[in-house]
């Protein structure tokens, strides 16, 4: 646990998070569940960012991060999915689709390290911007940086596993406290608590559903 966030607050975020969404499974279904606890996760984001000492420099058109490796639970799949159906022309679906494959195919069986080093352009960056940006994966809600120096380094020098960070420390460990109470909710609801690999988990979910 870094020093930046008191365990008891990660620890309180982490339950709130958890007896939320835990509800809102009961009582709304997965699909709404999931979209209330990312508006949550948003929110907070932004109380944090507001205050005159998170420093975020992060901004539209901005896109350093996007080569990194993301991860997914199931569910945030299939979400994406749905999204890409109701948004997305057929002809703009076909090559995510396309795109996806490539990435997931660089990517399958690669050991760990590599996948993190790969520095592959997310299928859904477009533009320079996020087009899946309402339902884009925890993981990528959690990444906030003070200076782009260091996101900028990053891609510059992807196998470099020694630069320091430039991430915002309280929005990064309260977005991990979120995420672990609403995960567990899930887990805890009977969902498959795998966490995958995005393009791999993409190109599945694409062909089935
Ligand atoms: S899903 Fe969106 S925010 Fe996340 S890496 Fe891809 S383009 Fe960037």
């Amino acid at each position: 646990m870094p020093p930046t966030i008191p365990q008891q607050l990660f620890e309180e975020i982490t339950q709130r998070e958890h007896a939320l969404t835990s509800s809102d499974i009961k009582t709304l279904g997965w699909q709404k569940a999931l979209s209330a606890s990312q508006q949550r996760q948003d929110h907070m984001a932004r109380l944090i960012t507001s205050s005159a000492s998170a420093g975020v420099a992060c901004q539209a058109g901005c896109w350093y991060c996007c080569y990194f490796k993301v991860e997914v639970r199931s569910e945030e799949a299939l979400q994406i999915v749905k999204f890409v159906r109701e948004n997305f022309s057929p002809e703009r679906a076909k090559r995510l689709q396309d795109d996806v494959a490539e990435n997931a195919g660089a990517l399958r069986g690669l050991p760990r390290e590599q996948q993190l080093t790969a520095n592959r352009k997310c299928a859904f960056l477009d533009d320079g911007k996020c087009s899946i940006y309402a339902v884009r994966p925890a993981r990528c809600r959690t990444f906030h940086a003070k200076d782009v120096s260091g996101c900028k380094q990053a891609w510059d020098e992807p196998t470099n596993l020694k630069i320091p960070s430039t991430l915002v420390p309280e929005l990064l460990y309260t977005g991990e406290a979120h995420l672990k109470g609403y995960r567990q909710a899930f887990t805890d609801a009977g969902y498959d608590n795998g966490v995958y690999e995005m393009n791999a988990a993409l190109e599945k979910a694409l062909h089935t559903y």
